[in-house]
């Protein structure tokens, strides 16, 4: 459930939550989002929307309730809606008053484009407390719309993520489920993370697989191409390109290879569904941050648009996810989640490109790690430094564990923590003191 990578250079207070990415960064995000497994989750917000879409205009209509449940005491909920949507009803089960703001700045970045509604409530939530809210909204989707996250509008190609925030975004409590009644064109395809069925012509009915971080997100197609193959264990792999590509079956081959990796020693992984769905549209269609890659419901895999090799190490890094998923965003927990991830990922590409390759990815993520003088350790929410410190500073550090005490000890580490469903960086301290001593503890947290 994790946050974004490419993040500016800025402290955005008014964004608490995560994945706001801005113009200008080009970088591969690399965000998980898989079925949460903290303790927050019963405190999961409810969103049941009906939706109709015309992709050839990006006419968009939704009505719905969303049943928000406090995980701490909450005085006002800040939601964000692509600016393009015209609220026209909205009504709440407690007294509250919504302000609306049209095209918004976080830190010093404008984003005309988005809108922040403010619900303030007369008397504070409780954890726990319920607030259901219904609305109504419409408007025209554009993808220059989409300031935040990938997303594009188009008939060969529709991709509406979290982030294109084609609904309301609450950012400061991301853990959601959802029930989506999705109507469009009744040429259309449709593809999901977990389940989704086509009830009728034109009708489709998507639910969230589990608890999900944020992200009620779907691709929609008239006329895409998809290539499946099996991959083991009775699991499909299925490429979804906007006109088909030649990279589809090494992007099959290189799922096949990185699943069968980390099978081998973490054991297979809970997914929501049998088949892993890559949404690849291709390099003729171009979603607003094309370079942004993550994962949603533990079986759905959006990738990046680059050299097949930077494809298929970001491919390595969101493969890992379906096992490394946990640790709080936003905290040195994440280690568990992002630098696994990212660790992983490299592991498996010195493996696929040989020695050469990996050391240069070493040499750049130690270069890296080092202009940073704050440690891991301090990680408090989504500052600039949080980012560079997981992908860099904590894969780096675990390659230099590797190196003193070898691969085979990692991987045993690894599978006790998975196999143990940790959550918490001292989880792995833990194992680490357990199995190396406490000697190793103190360099491992003083390396991070
Ligand atoms: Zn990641």
């Amino acid at each position: 459930m994790k946050a974004i990578a490419q993040r500016a250079n800025t402290d955005c207070s008014d964004l608490t939550g995560k994945r706001i990415k801005f113009v200008g960064l080009a970088l591969a995000a690399f965000v998980a989002l898989g079925n949460s497994a903290n303790a927050q989750s019963d405190n999961a917000n409810d969103y049941d929307l009906a939706a109709a879409l015309d992709p050839a205009s990006g006419a968009l209509s939704v009505t719905g309730t969303i049943d928000i449940v406090a995980d701490k005491r909450t005085e006002e909920i800040e939601m964000l809606l692509n600016g393009q949507l015209r609220i026209e009803r909205i009504s709440f089960s407690r007294e509250a008053e919504m302000q609306t703001e049209n095209g918004i700045t976080c830190g010093t970045y404008p984003l005309p484009h988005t809108q922040r509604m403010r619900i303030a409530l007369a008397q504070p939530m409780e954890p726990g407390d319920h607030l259901q809210i219904a609305l109504a909204y419409s408007g025209n989707l554009t993808t220059e719309s989409f300031e935040m996250g990938r997303g594009i509008v188009s008939p060969l190609w529709t991709e509406l993520s979290a982030d294109s925030l084609w609904y309301p975004v609450w950012y400061d409590e991301p853990d959601i489920r959802y029930t989506l009644s999705l109507d469009l064109p009744p040429q259309f395809d449709v593809v999901g993370p977990g389940t989704y069925d086509r009830v009728s012509d034109g009708k489709w009915r998507l639910s969230s697989p589990g608890i999900v971080n944020t992200r009620i997100t779907f691709a929609a197609s008239d006329s895409w191409t998809i290539a499946e193959r099996e991959i083991g264990d009775g699991l499909t792999g299925a490429v979804y390109t906007a006109r088909g590509t030649a990279k589809t079956d090494s992007i099959l081959t290189g799922l096949e290879q990185v699943f069968e990796a980390y099978r081998g020693f973490l054991g297979a992984p809970s997914l929501s569904t049998g088949a892993i769905k890559i949404i690849y549209p291709g390099p003729e269609i171009e979603p607003t941050y094309p370079q942004q890659a993550y994962v949603a419901g533990n079986d759905f895999i959006v990738l990046d648009e680059s050299h097949l090799q930077v494809q298929l190490d970001t491919l390595n890094h969101e493969v890992a996810h379906l096992w490394w998923s946990r640790g709080a965003s936003g905290t040195p927990d994440e280690f568990l989640s992002e630098s696994i991830a990212e660790y992983l990922a490299k592991r498996h590409g010195g493996d696929l490109w040989g020695a050469e390759w990996l050391e240069r990815q070493r040499d750049r993520m130690r270069a890296r790690s080092e202009k940073i003088d704050t440690s891991l350790l301090e990680i408090d929410g989504f500052t600039s430094d949080r980012q560079a410190l997981l992908y860099n500073r904590g894969p780096t550090m675990l390659f230099a564990l590797q190196d003193r005490i070898g691969r085979g000890a990692i991987d045993a580490i690894l599978h006790e923590l998975h196999s143990r469903q940790a959550d918490t960086l001292d989880d792995f301290f833990g194992i680490l003191s357990a199995r190396h001593g406490d000697a190793m503890v103190d360099w491992a947290r003083e390396h991070l």
